[in-house]
């Protein structure tokens, strides 16, 4: 299946949701004028058809293999990584002073989408360097900086993030990885980690590791972890003790290899602390925070994949029987049922576009200007963009598979991979259940609810700015319910204090479901303003313009009620949930 970059479309989001002129005025993006965004787009939406996307099923069919310790990728991978390193893609965002480029966040955002449309399993490896490289420049000290951060941003070495172990997932505090003082000043690792993404590979000379692990008198839980950096190769260029003892058997993403990693098997595995003791979990914050978007963002990149292949199999298949009666050829796209799938995909998608996109756009606001809102925007929005995009990405491909109907359910049309594939994002980088806890339990509550306040009162007033009439005066009420549910609903959450905490856990996926489902609604109705007022100038692309109110309307009349049918459900409480007891739901 072919893939088209979106780049119309992803430039109006960039235009006027994450509002890039502006970001493009602040102190280290200069460089991001319109120009040079078009060619970007441009030029990665080549690699990403012309190369990443040819490989996407010979890669899921083939996988990654693991043979004798050495992971080998399915065959065209390491070309195309030579290719995207060779481009300068893997530096967009990164800082100048070890080399980057110093991009917008944003922008990188829109590039790594189209990869990860393109080839879910191989844009993993980029976004898990990309991880690497922030916790780097963030918390790493001056000499380790230089020797890693240059290649990491390069590209010419790859990154990894080792959190997991068998007893702890969710539960990070429980891992127990050690790490012992050496008297050179590193550190002996010694543990065992799984489901390590691009653990082990053969597309770039090293492989940075980094692991998160306990000191001999550290406390126990989450205070008591440190960050190290283990490469696995050393300075000196002799191996690290660090090998991939397993890689997984797995639903989808074939072609990104989960390893099993061990680490000082010999007793030899050789770390570097990042940052100070004890505070590993503030710096790998700092790796998942954009970890995060990012994954949000695969729920955006598999929709769209999903979506274009189930259009245009809509376009081309032909079954006559209508409804009503009548043996006419048609082609499916004609009934209103693949329809109302298709205008579902194509809504939700530019919804949770938008949303992730103005996520990063706030990452990029606090950075560059040091914006203290934008930093309460970013971290309000970026559980809802990891776990309501990723939730949409799983639903999306499920609905692509649909329109495709038993084409789709046989392996041979790839929608059935985009499924596979899509199914993981809910799980990783803090399950979505998590994501909604995070929500109501931290996100809510900061700077004494000063975040959401704000946010809701920038969609209000935006409501009460439409026109009373037209295309734009019909979405108003929409919104304006949906608003009303999640700030009734919001007020819910907050005032749940003591002894009604398992109320608010209750009802927060359902919670986080409103407030995606709200903030995506409000997101296409600021689209349809600027395109109302494009279309007045007689700027633009008028049946893209039009398309996109049309879109708009669609979300709001179709889904937004979705939303405001929600507050009955996440206020309900926990009750029910345990009403009858262990025993009684095994019989
Ligand atoms: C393909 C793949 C790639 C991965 N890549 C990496 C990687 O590169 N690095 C890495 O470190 N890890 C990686 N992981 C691990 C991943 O992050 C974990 O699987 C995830 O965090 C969930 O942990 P778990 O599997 O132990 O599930 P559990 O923590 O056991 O969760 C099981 C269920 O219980 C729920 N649950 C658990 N605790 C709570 C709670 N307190 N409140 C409410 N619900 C709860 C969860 O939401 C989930 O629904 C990867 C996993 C996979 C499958």
């Amino acid at each position: 299946m072919t893939y088209a970059p979106p780049i119309a479309e992803q430039r109006f989001v960039l235009d006027t949701i994450a509002d890039l002129p502006a970001l493009a005025r602040l102190p280290g993006f200069e460089a991001a004028t319109p120009d040079l965004v078009e060619a970007i787009l441009n030029e990665a939406g080549k690699l990403a058809s012309g190369v990443f996307a040819p490989l996407n099923w010979p890669g899921d069919q083939a996988g990654a293999v693991l043979a004798d310790g050495v992971v080998t990728l399915p065959t065209g991978f390491a070309d195309a990584y030579k290719l995207y390193i060779d481009g300068g893609w893997a530096s967009l965002g990164s800082h100048p002073a070890h080399g980057g480029q110093g991009l917008p966040f944003v922008l990188a955002s829109a590039v790594q989408e189209q990869l990860t449309s393109a080839n879910m399993a191989f844009s993993l490896c980029m976004m898990l360097s990309q991880g690497a490289i922030e916790a780097l420049q963030a918390h790493a000290s001056p000499e380790l900086q230089a020797t890693y951060l240059t290649k990491l941003i390069s590209g010419e070495w790859t990154g990894t993030m080792n959190l997991t172990e068998p007893q702890a997932g969710s539960d990070v505090g429980a891992l127990r990885t050690r790490a012992e003082p050496h008297a050179d000043g590193s550190y002996r690792i010694d543990g065992t980690k799984i489901y390590i993404t691009w653990g082990e590979h053969d597309v770039a000379d090293n492989i940075v590791h980094l692991v998160l692990a306990r000191l001999p008198d550290a406390p126990p839980g989450t205070k008591g972890i440190s960050l190290f950096l283990c490469p696995k190769v050393l300075p000196d260029g002799s191996r690290n003790d660090v090998k991939c003892i397993g890689i997984e058997h797995k639903l989808g993403i074939h072609a990104s290899p989960t390893c099993t990693m061990r680490f000082g098997e010999h007793g030899g595995c050789v770390g570097y602390l990042v940052g100070d003791e004890g505070a590993g979990m503030r710096a790998m914050f700092t790796m998942m925070n954009h970890a995060r978007i990012n994954v949000g963002l695969q729920g955006v990149a598999i929709a769209e994949r999903a979506y274009q292949g189930a259009l245009a199999y809509a376009r081309d298949r032909v079954q006559s029987a209508r409804f009503g009666g009548g043996r006419d050829a048609v082609r499916i796209i004609e009934h209103a049922d693949v329809r109302r799938m298709l205008m579902t995909m194509k809504a939700t998608t530019e919804a949770i576009r938008a949303l992730a996109y103005l996520n990063a756009a706030a990452v990029d606001r606090a950075h560059a200007g040091h914006d203290a809102a934008a930093a309460g925007l970013a971290d309000l929005l970026t559980p809802v963009t990891k776990a309501y995009a990723t939730d949409m990405g799983v639903e999306l491909s499920s609905l692509a598979v649909q329109v495709f109907g038993g084409m789709g359910y046989v392996e041979e049309t790839g929608a059935a991979q985009h499924l596979r594939d899509a199914r993981i994002a809910p799980i990783y980088e803090g399950t979505n259940g998590i994501q909604a806890l995070d929500l109501v339990g931290r996100k809510l509550g900061q700077d004494g609810g000063a975040h959401w306040r704000a946010l809701f009162a920038d969609i209000r007033q935006e409501v009460r700015d439409l026109p009373p009439k037209g295309d734009l005066g019909q979405l108003a009420p929409y919104l304006d319910d949906a608003l009303a549910a999640l700030e009734n609903a919001t007020v819910w959450m907050t005032g749940n204090g003591g002894d009604k905490l398992p109320d608010t856990a209750a009802g927060a996926t359902p919670y986080l479901r409103m407030f995606g489902i709200t903030v995506g609604g409000w997101l296409l109705v600021r689209q349809a303003v600027a395109a109302t007022e494009q279309l007045a100038a007689g700027t633009g692309d008028a049946a893209f313009l039009r398309a996109k109110i049309v879109t708009a309307r669609f979300f709001a009349e179709q889904i937004l009620p979705q939303a405001t049918a929600m507050l009955g459900p996440v206020t309900r409480g926990a009750e029910l949930f345990y009403a009858i007891p262990e025993d009684g739901l095994a019989a």
